[in-house]
């Protein structure tokens, strides 16, 4: 076990610069520090928050030259000296917490991605657009050994980010959810969520090959942005009773649906914004807000025990999300098709090729 061999060179993508492209080229391999493991990446998802870091288009300091990812799935090759839960050859996943502080309030009450001293894969650390990645052992996602490394990576971040945001809404079994964005990476990962809690939900994206495969993923409702007349009634008028429903889920990277939003979820409704596209903003109007008594809210991924949960559903073969897999060296012609919004579910890169 101890005498796993290490690389001193490896493949990654590296942005050397805002705006990209992503450069494949060979790095040296980085060493882990006390408290952090080594881990070899097999498998790595490709998210829109990749895009948004290539494009340094958040008002949040990104690292550069840098190595993207966070939804890394691979094997522990070594480990740091302070580590001891985690063995070489465990199964693990790196995801967008790299690591927290473990100390301040928000960490000591499981809110860790709230932790000021937060770092983030691929974005304030290198994440898993690399052949071999460090990450700190107490955050690395525990997988074990039965689970495909290859189509769990898209729950590292999509499947955890969905399911803490459906936690967040405070829907039940048998009440209803729109989806702005339900045709991407995390929007299929959110039907397959849903459906495996027993949530009816309406499918909100553009174009018939997203409604074909939103259908196949459980949705109940496809109402097409780029068709739709009026899309506020077309969403209340999905749900039976014609109300509406009774929590959006908001991962759509335009500002639009973050403005229809609190019309159409039916009073004491809850708008759960997740996308983060570029510069937008949020308004609702106040007296129906408040007469309507809507809650808007933030999601933002999850905490360990969010991501356990979240890989349970998975492990438990609930969650069959499609994704499509190419080589580690083709990553920037992923950002291209996104860029367009032409992504049907998730890309998966082999980091072997
Ligand atoms: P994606 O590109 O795979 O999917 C986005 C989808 O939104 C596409 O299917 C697109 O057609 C659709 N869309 C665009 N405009 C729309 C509109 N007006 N109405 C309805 N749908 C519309 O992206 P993704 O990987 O699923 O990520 C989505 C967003 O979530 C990104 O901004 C990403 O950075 C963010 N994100 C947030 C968190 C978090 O913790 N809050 C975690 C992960 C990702
Ligand atoms: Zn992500």
């Amino acid at each position: 076990m101890s005498n796993v061999e290490i690389p001193t060179e490896q493949w990654a993508q590296v942005v050397e610069q805002i705006g990209g492209p992503a450069v494949y080229k060979k790095i040296a391999v980085g060493k882990p520090g006390p408290d952090e493991v080594l881990v070899n990446v097999k498998y790595s998802g490709v998210c829109h928050t990749d895009l948004h870091a290539m494009m340094g288009d958040w008002p949040l300091p990104v690292k550069m030259p840098l190595v993207g990812g966070h939804e890394g799935a691979g094997i522990v090759v070594s480990r740091g000296e302070l580590v001891k839960d985690v063995q070489i050859g465990d199964h693990v996943g790196i995801k967008w917490l790299n690591g927290s502080c473990l100390s301040c309030s928000y960490c000591m009450t499981a809110d860790e991605p709230l932790c000021a001293e937060a770092q983030l894969s691929g974005y304030t650390v290198d994440g898993s657009f690399q052949q071999y990645a460090v990450a700190k052992a107490a955050h690395v996602a525990r997988l074990s050994k039965d689970i495909s490394l290859e189509a769990v990576a898209p729950v590292l971040c999509a499947g955890i980010t969905v399911y803490k945001g459906i936690k967040e809404s405070g829907v039940r079994p048998g009440q209803w959810i729109a989806i702005a964005g339900a045709g991407g990476g995390l929007g299929n990962m959110a039907l397959q969520y849903c459906k495996a809690m027993g949530i009816h939900t309406i499918a909100i994206d553009g174009g018939d090959e997203k409604r074909e495969a939103t259908a196949k993923l459980g949705a109940s409702a496809y109402v097409d942005f780029f068709t739709s007349k009026d899309l506020v009634a077309d969403v209340k008028a999905a749900t039976p009773d014609r109300l509406g429903p009774h929590a959006a889920i908001l991962l759509a990277v335009s500002e639009k649906p973050f403005q229809q939003a609190s019309e159409y979820v039916r009073p004491r409704g809850a708008v759960v914004c997740i996308g983060l596209p570029a510069g937008a903003r949020i308004s609702a109007p106040v007296f129906e807000t408040v007469v309507r008594m809507i809650q808007i809210k933030g999601s933002y991924v999850g905490n360990r025990q969010d991501t356990q949960e979240a890989i349970d559903f998975f492990a438990r073969g609930l969650i069959k999300a499609p994704y499509k897999t190419i080589g580690l060296s083709e990553l920037q012609s992923v950002y291209d098709l996104m860029k367009s919004g032409k992504i049907v579910g998730r890309y998966v890169v082999d980091t072997s090729r």
